[in-house]
């Protein structure tokens, strides 16, 4: 049922969208928000073992909706680059379409909660990193199985490698 790009040339490979996605800061979550209007949600995440996870509050607009409905999609910029003598961005992105669900499995949240730990504080002490996983014992976990995800990036880029500094490393 998900849609075929129109512009097919522009469309990444399955492993450029990943490695776009997986050095992202933040996305925007979509979820059927209340009243029938859609709920675009700014979050920070982290991608591992091929789903999307983010922490949550307990309560609030974005829970109560993907409690309701778990088809979500979430979308990621990966470069907005204005080009101003063109009248365009030079742009890569990432949407993804999938079902989400609160983490219930204890080793899973351990995980994801790590994996948010290391990548937003990379550089901090490991043993820091673990006292503060384990004060988030009560934190709330959301995870995304992804059903279909697609990276997209401006045509000025179609065939052009990537350098280091664009792929963030
Ligand atoms: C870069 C970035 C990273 C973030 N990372 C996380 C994260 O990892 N985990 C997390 O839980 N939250 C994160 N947030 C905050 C997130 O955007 C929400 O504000 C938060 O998750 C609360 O959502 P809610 O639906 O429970 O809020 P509720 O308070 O229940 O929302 C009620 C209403 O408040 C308004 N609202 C809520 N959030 C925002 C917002 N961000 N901007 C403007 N209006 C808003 C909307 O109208 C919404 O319908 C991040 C925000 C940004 C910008």
């Amino acid at each position: 049922m998900f849609r075929q790009m129109r512009r097919g040339r522009q469309q990444l490979s399955a492993g450029e969208a990943e490695e776009l996605l997986r050095y992202g800061s933040s996305g925007v979550l979509a979820v059927h928000g209340d009243g029938g209007y859609p709920y675009a949600v700014p979050l920070s995440y982290v991608y591992t073992g091929g789903k999307i996870y983010f922490h949550c509050a307990k309560e609030g607009h974005k829970l109560d909706a993907l409690q309701r409905d778990p088809k979500v999609s979430f979308a990621f910029i990966g470069e907005d680059t204005i080009v101003s003598e063109k009248y365009t961005s030079y742009f890569r992105s990432v949407i993804v379409f999938g079902r989400a669900r609160v983490v219930e499995d204890e080793s899973e949240r351990l995980t994801a909660l790590r994996a948010l730990a290391e990548k937003y504080s990379p550089d901090r002490p490991q043993e820091e990193r673990e006292r503060e996983v384990s004060s988030c014992a009560q934190a709330l976990i959301v995870g995304i199985e992804i059903e279909h995800m697609t990276g997209k990036q401006a045509k000025e880029y179609v065939g052009r490698a990537r350098t280091g500094e664009e792929a963030g490393q």
